[in-house]
């Protein structure tokens, strides 16, 4: 027996495969087959010396099942582990969930509204176990459908958002941030949604376009009896404002103008009375003020506009907040108290109609931010919250005390991390460097609890305190237990906030929070759990990191700014934006929409690997990818002719086995498909190390169906004896092929491998530390090559350096003959059976020979020999060569022929005489009308 063969037992024989690939049979079975392996698990074949690749699931929310753009980033994940576990390295990708803070607590929410309660009724802990129940149904769903997909996760390393692992890290990170100044409590204006009742961050709020009114109110100015402001305005001892926002002028602390508009100099300094509220107010300048706006003059309401926030700062003005945290007006709405905001409008323009202090409204197009979870209108709103500070130099980085922010950007900058496609870099700079403070706090119920304590005494309200009253009181303390004792005052009684932390507080954590050890050691500082963590310190920092473009601000900036911070080390090294999966004419998918395709049903139609492959091949990195389902039909066709040739291979020889080694060419065939081979091995192991997943399937695509398939497996037919190279092309192909389509190429493999370890027992787990790699798994399993059970763990290909081979160009040439000849027999309608006589001359037969049996089978001609009275025919002109072919006519078929084709040629010509068409159509469309003519009376001059 030869070296790097393997005698199969038993001869396989034809009936042994179905001849249809199903996948609903053997999917499942193959994936219990790999978990059960224990082989998702780098523990199961390290040895210290494998170098370590590790990548986080970007956690999908707990908030039910899966779409589109989790499949395919779950596939696309799942290529990159799986191609570099069969680079042998030691692999780890952690599976997981995030809580998904507002958007769980709104499902749930739902939920309870179907049975008329809402999670006041339930009170705090009845509502979060209700809450956490439907988290466990969730994440089964979410667990099975990645299943489904074929991820090659680690299970048992499963994280989960709330785990109690991660709440400690979560809250030693707070009390970390806190103690070092960069977590801060303020009374600030921040996003409010009055549905949600919670804060947001800025990009959780999202903008529309909307058409809103103008009101045009006129405030009486406080001395009477001045001059008209302007012979343009009218009106005497009045400003006129304009606001598309009347409800919130109960809340006025100033009216502004810009000190350079002449219309309004000499009202700078004056009061105005406030309608409806008698509060007096000042005329202010700011050279904010757009003096082209309405009439030039705003109100400044800097409890609940960012605008007049600015301009209050700046004139030291007064904050008064009117509305109640679910958006109705509290006691500052006066008699519109409880009203909600939108009714509160109403109300008001009538009583400013019936006071005619309304002069007039005009339509006007403006943003309107809209919750992202709720879509409910947010408010500005003014409240007493926990920020991030971003610019506070408190980071220690390369040596130099640092802001977050300014981490964030030397980061990429000095590109330690690099950002693919690198145009989203300039992006990330410019939200960087336009980053304000980190509003943590929410006040949701689902989430991490803020581990900050108020010590009771003497405070009336310990939550919801005023400014002044913080003053006064004893400072609060973070901590993650119960302070035993106020250090100020000595009480022992405490509270705890209530609000919860912003959901991407903790999916910032996530690259490290789900390395740490998952003994939790009482007391221990963070620096001391990451330092005994084996876990972080083999894969930290993770070395690729690949979510949507759409989350590089909510969760990758995140991610290093928390990580840098905390850890003293960079996220990951790598991130790999993808983009948004989108229907056929481009559109988002959504269920307004109906457009949505579910994986699950596509799955259950056209096998995983189908439409593993519809959701990689086409896609490129930051560019959104177009799905519909003829597009998964088509991949499953692919999927159909890979087991077909498969199929073949196995049937034809007579002992499936692996081929680990390169056999030698015996003809020019062989020659020119184990050069392509060596090439497409060369060109796709370049692809995936640079991330291009896509040309990487497409050339393996290109090589399986239209070189090997097509070409190569005929002619192993006529040829013979190929078994051996046959089969190690399959097995190569299988390899090169098994992180796209891992399941029909573990169904293969496990065809042709048939060692006896397939039944042995697993490899035992490393023992760890002190253990010496000699006889790790991974040796035993990878180097020795093929030998291995499962293709999971088989070795990828190595990549050959590449020689020309003269067998390229002439193989291409006996193929353009074969593809000639056919073109010629289809033209002339020749029957398939028919064999055609073509001249041979002595020249020719230099040329073609040793492979005119395989021109004469492939393109069923023979060759005679040519004479100079056997001339006449039909001659073809292809890569320098000309070859006549003697072709009988059959003028029944060649008439018929000719008059469609003048048929088609007479409607052509009409087209392109006709003067409207030529008017009308477009440059190109002309164009190519008149090429289809100009082909066509080719056509008709040959079968002349
Ligand atoms: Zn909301
Ligand atoms: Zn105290």
């Amino acid at each position: 027996m030869k070296k790097g063969t393997k005698k199969l037992s038993k001869t396989r024989k034809q009936a042994e495969l179905p001849k249809q690939y199903d996948p609903q049979k053997i999917e499942d079975g193959i994936y219990r087959q790999w978990e059960q392996s224990g082989f998702f698990n780098p523990d199961h074949y390290s040895g210290k010396k494998i170098k370590p690749f590790s990548l986080m699931m970007p956690p999908p929310n707990a908030t039910g099942v899966l779409h589109l753009g989790h499949a395919m980033e779950t596939s696309l994940h799942d290529v990159i582990v799986r191609y570099h576990r069969m680079k042998g390295e030691k692999t780890l990708w952690v599976p997981g969930v995030d809580h998904a803070a507002i958007a769980t607590q709104n499902k749930v929410e739902k939920l309870i509204s179907q049975e008329g309660k809402t999670r006041h009724d339930l009170g705090r802990e009845k509502f979060l176990e209700r809450v956490n129940q439907y988290v466990e149904e969730s994440k089964t769903t979410i667990e099975h459908q990645l299943r489904k997909l074929g991820a090659s996760c680690d299970w048992s390393r499963e994280a989960y958002t709330m785990s109690p692992v991660l709440t400690k890290c979560v809250q030693k990170v707070f009390v970390n941030m806190y103690n070092d100044g960069l977590i801060v409590r303020g009374n600030r204006l921040v996003n409010w949604c009055p549905r949600c009742e919670s804060t947001l961050a800025d990009d959780e709020v999202e903008y529309a376009e909307t058409e809103g009114i103008l009101y045009y109110i006129d405030y009486p100015i406080k001395n009477s009896d001045l001059p008209p402001p302007h012979p343009t305005l009218g009106g005497g001892g009045k400003i006129t404002v304009a606001t598309t926002r009347p409800e919130t002028m109960l809340g006025d602390t100033a009216v502004a103008v810009n000190p350079k508009d002449e219309r309004y100099k000499h009202l700078i300094g004056k009061t105005v009375t406030l309608p409806l509220a008698n509060r007096e107010i000042p005329i202010i300048a700011d050279r904010h003020v757009d003096p082209s706006f309405g009439t030039g003059a705003v109100k400044v309401t800097p409890a609940h506009d960012f605008n007049d926030d600015q301009i209050a700062k700046r004139h030291n003005l007064a904050y008064i907040n009117i509305l109640n945290p679910d958006g109705t007006l509290n006691d500052h709405g006066g008699k519109y108290k409880n009203w909600a905001v939108a009714d509160a409008r109403k109300l008001i323009i009538e009583e400013l109609q019936q006071r005619g202090l309304l002069k007039k409204t005009e339509k006007h197009i403006h943003n309107i931010g809209h919750c992202y979870r709720c879509d409910a209108v947010v408010e500005p709103y003014l409240s007493l919250q926990w920020f991030m500070s971003v610019d506070k130099p408190a980071v220690v980085w390369k040596g130099k005390k640092k802001t977050l922010k300014e981490v964030a950007i030397d980061v990429v900058k000095s590109e330690d991390i690099e950002i693919l496609p690198s145009r989203f870099k300039k992006t990330y700079f410019h939200w960087i460097n336009n980053l304000q403070d980190w509003c943590i706090s929410r006040q949701i119920w689902f989430g991490h609890r803020v581990p900050v304590w108020y010590c009771e005494t003497k405070i009336r309200n310990p939550i919801r305190q005023l400014a002044d009253e913080i003053k006064k009181s004893c400072p609060p303390l973070a901590s993650i237990e119960q302070p035993k004792k106020c250090k100020r005052c000595g009480s022992t009684t405490f509270t705890q906030d209530p609000d919860t932390l912003d959901t991407w507080f903790s999916s910032a954590l996530w690259t490290f929070s789900t390395l740490l050890d998952t003994k939790i050691k009482k007391d221990e500082s963070l620096a001391e759990w990451l330092k005994r963590s084996p876990d972080f310190k083999t894969f930290h920092p993770t070395s690729v990191m690949a979510p949507g473009y759409e989350i590089l601000f909510f969760w990758v900036a995140r991610m290093i700014l928390m990580t840098t911070y905390n850890t003293k080390q960079i996220p990951f090294k790598t991130v790999y934006l993808h983009g948004m999966v989108r229907d056929k004419e481009g559109r988002k998918m959504s269920k307004s929409l109906g457009n949505g395709i579910d994986p699950v049903e596509m799955i259950q139609t056209y096998g995983t690997d189908a439409l593993r492959l519809s959701l990689i091949i086409g896609s490129t990195p930051g560019n959104d990818i177009k799905m519909y389902e003829e597009k998964i039909e088509g991949f499953r066709n692919f999927i159909n002719k890979f087991w077909n040739i498969s199929r073949f291979i196995l049937t034809t020889v007579d002992t499936p086995q692996l081929i680990e080694k390169k056999p030698k060419a015996q003809t020019l065939s062989d020659e020119w498909i184990l050069a392509e081979l060596d090439i497409l091995i060369h060109d796709v192991t370049k692809h995936m190390d640079n991330f291009e997943f896509s040309p990487a399937g497409e050339k393996l695509r290109e090589f399986t169906w239209d070189k090997f398939a097509d070409w190569y497996v005929e002619i192993v037919k006529i040829e013979q004896g190929k078994n051996e190279i046959l089969l190690y092309i399959l097995q190569t192909l299988l390899r090169l092929w098994h992180p796209f389509i891992p399941f029909i190429t573990e169904k293969v493999w496990g065809e042709l491998n048939t060692t006896p370890s397939l039944t042995s027992p697993l490899p035992s787990p490393c023992k760890g530390e002190g253990d010496d790699d000699d006889v790790s798994p991974s040796i035993k399993r990878g180097q020795k090559g093929v030998s291995s059970s499962l293709i999971l763990i088989a070795p990828y290909p190595k990549s050959p350096t590449i020689k020309s081979s003269p067998a390229l160009k002439h193989h291409a040439t006996i193929r353009a003959i074969i593809t000639a000849i056919r073109n010629a027999r289809a033209e002339f309608k020749i029957e398939p059976s028919l064999v055609v006589e073509t001249g041979l001359t002595p020249s020719l037969q230099r040329r073609i020979s040793p492979n005119i049996l395989l021109i004469e089978k492939l393109a069923r001609v023979t060759f005679i020999n040519q004479t100079k009275t056997n001339t006449q025919g039909h001659t073809i002109h292809e890569h320098g060569i000309s070859l006549t072919l003697h072709i009988p006519r059959d003028d029944k078929k060649i008439n018929k022929a000719k008059k469609e084709l003048e048929h088609y040629i007479t409607s052509l010509e009409q087209k392109l005489s006709n003067q409207d068409f030529l008017a009308k159509a477009p440059k190109a469309v002309i164009q190519t009308e008149q090429s289809k003519l100009h082909q066509a009376q080719k056509k008709l001059n040959k079968l002349a």
